[in-house]
Formats: C-alpha cells, structure tokens, sequence
C-alpha cells in the first residue's frame, strides 16, 4: 500500500490503522493540504482484505491484539455501503473489536440512509471524527465547507439518535481576525447543542499545499497572532456548557491543553490567562521552537 505519510483522528490515534482511502474525495476545504496534489484514491476491495488478513498473521504470536481500528484517510465513509460492510466484516472476521472508527463528513453522514449507518453500526462502526471546523456559517462558507452549521447539526443529531459516538474538530482561528468573535460565539453555541466524546481543538495553519495561501497573500486572509488565538480559544471554553472531553493537545496549538468539560473548564481558562502572561516576543520565540522542532521530527 503506497502512503508516504498519513491524517489520523486524534482520539483515534492508538488504533490499528486500516488503509482503505488515500486523501479526501471532497477536497475543496481552502485552509486543507490533506490531498496535497494527490488524487482521492480507494483501494481495491481485495487489496483491503490482504491487508487485513497479513495485520492478523503479523499479530499471530503477539502478546497485545489490537481491538479499536480506524480506517484510513480523510473520508471513508464517502464509500458505497456494501463496500464498506465488506471492509468492516474482513476486520470484524479477523479480530475481536471494540470499535471501528475514521474521519467522516458530515455530507457523507447525510448522504446515508438510518437503515445503512445502522447496518455499520452493527458491524462496530463507532466514534466517528468529524472536522467541524466552525459553527460560524459565514466561517464554513469563506472556508468552502460545502455544508452550512445547520446541515451540520442535523447530521451530528442523527448519529446521537442512532447511538453513533463521534467526536468533533474545531480549527481556532479559521476566522482569521474578521471573524474570530463570531468563530468563537457560533461554535460554543453549535458544540452546547450536543454531545461529542471529545472535543479536539486544533490551530489553523496555513499549509504550503493549501489554497488559502493564496487568501493570505492577497490580504483576503488576516491570520491571527499568536495572542489573538489564545484568546479566542479562551472565549470559546469560557462559552462552553456542554460535558465532554476537551482536548488542545495537539501539535498546532501553542499551549497543550487537555480536560473534562465542566469539571476542568476553569482551570483550562487559568492556564490560558497565565500563558497570555508572557510578552509577545517570548509568545513568538515559543511558537517558533516549537515548529523548529517539529520540522526535525
Ligand atoms: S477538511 Fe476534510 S472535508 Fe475538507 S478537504 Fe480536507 S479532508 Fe476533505
């Protein structure tokens, strides 16, 4: 199988990983790279249960067997329902599952029938990642999101109302400075609404292969600074009501931050105000440590 590098969910990130999708069959989004000038590519059904069968003998004498398992890339669920039944079965055949999570669009949620994302439910389907994004739709649209915060929460409420778990991606600052106030109001009000396991929080980087590159060059795009974000990630929890888990950790973000939600939700709130306690240029020295080193990694 022929990835070099590869998008994983984050809550999903321990799992054993099943290639099925190469890239995103949507690939419009303007701040995403995941294509990367790759064609969206699906693995021939026979290729998938190879690769199956070899994971099963590579853990034939091994002491930990996987259980959670996410299929790969950036939308599977776009796939045809019996495609995807058969994929699940080989897995299903193979090991003893928990569940059997990947990234979803909330379009690809949609375009399913209850009586299919049930026939996948039944097969240990669970935990859905969904890429959010924003709940602004002046922020889904600018971003070509293909789907407005509405199409969003009717497709988040049927997963709840087939008890399909999902967990939600928020990108701090997709606003940029002109909507970062709205960013931050419409997503808490979107997010208190329901009930994602988790919610991941991540920056908005503007990637070399992204057409949003092009926004920020002709001024159409005004990024946030460093401060503008850990402020806006700090109205955005502070307007939270909902129980969940809220995780910031990831590598984009320039503090790492993980709690309960509402247990925790003050401390995040503390943390945030001490780091916004350092100057500017200490903000900035840290941000650019940080991708130094991830540039060596
Ligand atoms: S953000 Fe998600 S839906 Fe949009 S192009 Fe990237 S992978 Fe596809």
């Amino acid at each position: 199988m022929k990835n070099n590098y590869l998008y994983t969910p984050m809550p999903e990130m321990h799992n054993e990983m099943i290639p099925v999708t190469i890239g995103c069959s949507y690939s419009k989004c303007l701040f995403c790279d995941l294509n990367m000038g790759r064609k969206f590519y699906i693995y021939p059904l026979e290729e998938i249960k190879s690769y199956i069968k070899n994971r099963k003998e590579y853990y034939k004498d091994k002491r930990i067997v996987p259980k959670k398992f996410n299929l790969l890339e950036g939308n599977p669920l776009s796939l045809d329902t019996d495609f995807l039944e058969k994929v699940l079965e080989t897995i299903n055949e193979k090991f003893d599952i928990k569940y059997i999570s990947m990234f979803a669009r909330t379009i690809d949620i949609m375009n399913k029938s209850d009586q299919e994302l049930l026939r996948l439910k039944d097969l240990k389907m669970d935990r859905l990642s969904i890429g959010i994004e924003s709940g602004s739709d002046e922020v889904l649209n600018y971003h070509r999101k293909g789907i407005d915060s509405k199409g969003q929460l009717e497709a988040l409420r049927r997963l709840e109302s087939l008890g399909i778990d999902y967990s939600t991606y928020i990108m701090l600052g997709l606003g940029g400075k002109k909507w970062s106030l709205v960013h931050a109001e419409k997503t808490a009000e979107f997010l208190n609404k329901l009930n994602p396991f988790e919610v991941v929080l991540v920056t908005t980087v503007v990637f070399k292969g992204a057409a949003l590159v092009e926004e920020v060059r002709n001024g159409n795009f005004q990024r946030l600074r460093v401060r503008e974000t850990l402020t806006e990630e700090r109205d955005l929890i502070g307007k939270l009501e909902l129980n969940t888990i809220l995780n910031a950790s990831h590598k984009t973000n320039s503090l790492p931050l993980r709690g309960k939600l509402p247990e925790h939700k003050d401390l995040l709130i503390k943390k945030i105000n001490e780091h916004l306690e350092l100057s500017d240029r200490e903000l900035l020295a840290a941000e650019r440590k940080k991708w130094n080193i991830w540039d060596w990694e």
